[in-house]
């Protein structure tokens, strides 16, 4: 881009200094050539005419001669064909005269000298015809050579004179336009000197700009490829050196996936393992508990049956605590059946039409003795709106609503426990119900309000030593919530108490009346 905008620029400069330089020379040649040319015209012209001039003078003085002739000779008889001769001069000076008329006159002195000529000529020629008159045909020789010598001659002189004084003029002229030609031309010459040196100048000027420019990209350009070679080179040097960072690296790459790969099969065939472990965990538990729960519903049967009989107070006093400890180990032994259950997958939810309102009541009522035996209030709000007629699994929220009441009666010393329930949301087909059991007892801390779903978590372990449980109640929960589409959660503050929540979704029955009334029962 740079190297053709030099040679643009050079070829302009110097094409322009070349036209400049041409013209300069024309012009001066054509001018000078003018300046010759004219002076030749002048020159030309002017000698031309004292050319013409000196003819005039030359037959005048034939003339001259002839008058001379004819007044010295002795035979009159030759007297007509000098006449003759004179007369033909006479006329080659007028055509003469004509001729120098042609060939321009200049007004001012040189018409006034041609005029003076012609003015001179007419009284010379009067006079001297006067001379051969009284010589010819009078034959008065004295008078007539007197008419010749006292007033032609003169006339002749004063002639003669007019024709000198255009020939100088002619001359003067010649001269001055020769020293007038000599001092343009010398003008002209030191004009086109001048311009020519200015013209060199110029070109000087514009070579030493443009050579200078050059020669600075040159040295820039030189610069700037050397700059781009040692770049290049370091770019060079770089690409091998990150090419071979690359290399290593792919290898490494390689390497770290074959081990990953490795690690991920290990990884696969040790959970296949676990799984295969957890699941064979679950189904023995599953069927431990239940081989265990069979004996003991015997125990817990003959040990109901045997405080029926009659009985000392001792003897009552140890099989119902040996009921109660039966009790809690069916329990236990319950929880773990059913978590077994569901971390083998095996726990299914019914769907049978069931009446909302009679299940809970039923629910509420087993858990009534021991509200009554801690003193603590226990009541169901169940909203107006809440469908009565539903299809699902009663059992199972049975159990839900069975742990959530039974942990808030257990942790609860004083106050009150209520379950109510409200319609989340619902559609012709089904229901979202939203089920809030509040307690007034030890609250949670907030930090451990999540982990209680978690299985084996509790959220103090000190409590476990005054209220006993195994901490499944809550996971167990938070499955079959699950199971039913829905999910559990609690608010609750330390002292103050705990609200546990749960949604499930369940479907309503097709000839399902709604009742309108809220039942809030306390039981
Ligand atoms: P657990 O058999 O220990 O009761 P759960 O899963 O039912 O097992 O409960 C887990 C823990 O959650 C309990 O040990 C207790 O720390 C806490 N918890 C549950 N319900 C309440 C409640 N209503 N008030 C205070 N703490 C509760």
């Amino acid at each position: 881009m740079k190297r053709q905008s030099i040679s643009l620029t050079l070829t302009i400069s110097f094409g322009f200094l070349l036209c400049v330089l041409l013209g300069l020379g024309w012009l001066g040649l054509s001018r000078m050539g003018h300046i010759n040319a004219d002076l030749e015209d002048l020159v030309t012209k002017r000698w031309a005419k004292v050319q013409l001039c000196r003819a005039a003078l030359g037959y005048s003085n034939l003339n001259s001669r002839i008058t001379m002739e004819i007044f010295l000779l002795d035979n009159s008889d030759q007297i007509p064909s000098l006449l003759k001769s004179r007369a033909e001069n006479t006329d080659e000076i007028s055509a003469l005269v004509r001729r120098i008329e042609e060939l321009g006159v200049e007004p001012g002195k040189e018409r006034g000298l041609l005029d003076a000529i012609v003015a001179a000529r007419t009284p010379y020629i009067a006079s001297y015809l006067q001379a051969l008159h009284l010589l010819i045909d009078d034959h008065k020789y004295t008078p007539a050579r007197a008419a010749m010598v006292e007033q032609t001659l003169p006339l002749l002189i004063r002639y003669h004179d007019a024709w000198n004084r255009f020939v100088e003029f002619q001359g003067e002229q010649m001269d001055e336009a020769a020293a007038d030609s000599r001092s343009h031309y010398a003008r002209a010459h030191r004009m086109v000197l001048s311009l020519l040196i200015l013209a060199a100048g110029l070109c000087g000027a514009v070579g030493f700009h443009v050579t200078r420019r050059m020669t600075k990209e040159i040295v820039r350009r030189e610069k700037a490829e050397e700059e781009v070679g040692s770049l290049n080179a370091e770019l060079e040097q770089k690409v091998t050196r990150r090419t071979q960072e690359l290399a290593v690296a792919n290898t490494e790459l390689k390497e770290e996936i074959a081990q990953r790969k490795q690690t991920q099969d290990s990884l696969v065939v040790a959970k296949e393992a676990a799984e295969e472990a957890d699941r064979c965990k679950s189904v023995f538990l599953a069927n431990m508990s239940h081989e265990i729960r069979t004996p003991m519903n015997g125990i817990l049967g003959m040990t109901e049956l045997v405080l029926e009989t009659e009985l000392n107070p001792e003897q009552r006093e140890y099989l119902t605590l040996a009921k109660s400890s039966a009790d809690s180990l069916l329990t236990i032994l319950n929880d773990i059946l059913d978590y077994s259950k569901i971390a083998a997958g095996k726990m299914d939810i019914d769907a049978i039409d069931f009446n909302l309102r009679d299940s809970l009541g039923d629910t509420m009522k087993t858990l009534g003795l021991r509200a009554s035996q801690k003193g603590i209030e226990l009541a169901s709000d169940i909203h107006a709106d809440v469908p009565d007629a539903l299809v699902g699994d009663p059992g199972r929220l049975r159990q839900i609503v069975i742990n959530l009441a039974s942990n808030a009666l257990k942790f609860t010393e004083r106050g009150k426990v209520i379950l109510s329930v409200e319609v989340k949301s619902r559609t012709k087909k089904d229901v979202e119900l939203h089920f809030i059991l509040s307690d007034t007892g030890i609250g949670i801390p907030a930090d451990k309000q999540s982990q209680i779903f978690e299985a084996f978590k509790q959220a103090d372990g000190s409590m476990t030593r005054k209220y006993g449980g195994t901490g499944l109640g809550l996971a167990i929960c938070s499955e079959l919530v699950e199971l039913m589409g829905g999910r559990i959660w609690v608010e609750s503050e330390l002292g103050k108490g705990s609200h546990f929540q749960f949604t499930v979704r369940m479907l309503i029955q097709n000839n399902h009346v709604p009742k309108l009334a809220q039942t809030v029962e306390t039981v």
